[in-house]
């Protein structure tokens, strides 16, 4: 079986940027995705299609095909009033909001002054060269519920 769109994968992966540093790692299977889904950045899922169980590489990953680009408007100062009254806000906190189309973004606090917040709300790897050193644990053909959600169900997926 090899990789296609409608197949759920089961990954071990290892994500560091140019400078060496680990980023985010996935080992003993733990990482499942539906592929074809955009469950994961595109520059992955593209070098994933037609990879079978075992098949072992790295993939460099631009930012366009990643994260995206860092875009300076996303840095911007915001009345204090938009955060609860109660919440301690310090510069390097990271907030979880809902952004324009639903999806969550994060938004990284750098400086805070009495009546206003300056924030960042571009994607922490926005800008940033990926390189991935991927394997390809496990492949199986979706079910009809996981094709309809768009994600996966079971034990490492979605539960509800
Ligand atoms: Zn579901």
């Amino acid at each position: 079986m090899k990789i296609e769109d409608k197949h759920v994968v089961t990954l071990n992966y290892t994500l560091t940027d140019n400078e060496g540093e680990v980023i985010d790692q996935a080992q003993d299977g733990s990482f499942v995705y539906l592929h074809g889904a955009q469950n994961i950045i595109p520059g992955l899922e593209k070098e994933l299609t037609d990879k079978a169980v075992g098949d072992k590489f790295t993939v460099k990953v631009a930012p366009e095909d990643g994260y995206g680009l860092r875009d300076d408007s996303r840095v911007e100062e915001v009345p204090r009033e938009m955060f609860p009254e109660d919440q301690e806000i310090e510069p390097g906190m990271v907030f979880h909001a809902e952004g324009p189309n639903g999806e969550t973004i994060t938004v990284t606090v750098l400086e805070v002054s009495d009546d206003s917040v300056k924030i960042d709300s571009n994607h922490a790897l926005a800008g940033i060269e990926l390189h991935f050193d991927v394997e390809v644990m496990g492949i199986r053909a979706a079910e009809e519920v996981e094709i309809e959600h768009g994600h996966v169900h079971g034990p490492e997926g979605h539960h509800h």
